[in-house]
């Protein structure tokens, strides 16, 4: 199968006391195996609701999600369909359990009742992939808030899913965090294979991610590549999303009568772009 995750048709309903709130609207999306999707949107429109979805934690008020072929609503695969689709959140305190990095890390194996030789290598393994091996007798509250979400992720990649779900994972981390978190992420998709759902609020962390789907009000508006995706400069605006400051300003100068493409992010194409629209010479 293609397909890790499918949403057929999905509406999620909050209800508070009697008033009832469509957080998602009749959705279909497929996330395929192997890939790394970056959903964006402004707040409140729809992610968390969406990435709960994604493993089971919300059950659909109407529709159906299918994780590896299983519905989320099979509550004898609810144990299986978290085990496919790890979630990581906002705040790194909030996820870790134990005042040692390496047994906080062998936490999900444990409830697997996994064998002790199979946890430590699963432990070790899942340790090396997110950069944090030499720390694994350190005490997660004396890390950074990059490094505790990157112990958060470990722990996460312990139980081996084949589906990551972040939820905001950088929000609370300055820029050195952020990178750390984004470099790690493209590293287990690229190298490990895993499936990457990566909700952010940050227009840069999309720029290596191979799909980008923009939500608004509980339903997508855009779904494409980061390139085309940010060619809509006004639009997105209209949403209440920033774009990069590079496709900004090839945009600001598009719109001053400047021959340049716009879709781009990266601040080298960006500056290659510049050059070749000033008839300037590579070097
Ligand atoms: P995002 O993650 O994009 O900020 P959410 O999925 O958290 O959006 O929320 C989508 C909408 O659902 C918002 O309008 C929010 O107020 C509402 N919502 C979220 N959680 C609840 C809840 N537990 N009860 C009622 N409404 C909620
Ligand atoms: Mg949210």
């Amino acid at each position: 199968m293609d397909n890790i995750i499918e949403l057929k048709n999905v509406t999620f309903e909050y209800t508070e006391e009697d008033a009832v709130y469509a957080a998602v609207k009749d959705l279909n999306l497929n996330i395929k195996r192997g890939d790394f999707t970056v959903v964006l949107g402004h707040n409140g429109s729809g992610k968390s609701t969406l990435a709960k979805l994604l493993n089971g934690l919300n059950k659909p008020t109407h529709g159906d999600v299918l994780v590896d072929g299983i519905n989320t609503r099979d509550e004898e695969n609810e144990i299986n369909i978290k085990r496919k689709v790890g979630m990581v959140f906002q705040n790194p305190d909030n996820q870790l359990v134990a005042s040692i990095v390496e047994e906080d890390v062998a936490f999900g194996p444990e409830n697997l009742g996994l064998a002790p030789d199979v946890i430590r290598s699963r432990v070790d393994d899942a340790l090396k992939a997110v950069g944090m091996y030499e720390f694994k007798d350190s005490t997660p509250h004396r890390l950074s808030g990059g490094q505790k979400q990157r112990i958060a992720i470990a722990g996460i990649i312990a139980m081996e899913p084949e589906c990551l779900v972040l939820d905001e994972p950088t929000a609370m981390l300055d820029p050195k965090g952020r990178a750390e978190i984004i470099e790690t992420v493209l590293r287990l998709n690229k190298e490990k294979g895993i499936t990457v759902v990566l909700i952010t609020h940050y227009m840069e962390e999309a720029e290596k991610a191979d799909r980008v789907i923009v939500m608004n009000d509980g339903v997508i508006i855009e779904d494409n590549t980061p390139k085309e995706v940010f060619k809509n400069v006004e639009s997105l605006k209209k949403v209440g999303l920033d774009v990069p400051q590079t496709t900004e300003l090839l945009y600001e100068l598009s719109k001053n009568g400047f021959e340049i493409n716009t879709n781009i992010i990266s601040i080298e194409e960006a500056a290659k772009e510049i050059k070749n629209a000033l008839h300037l010479e590579e070097n």
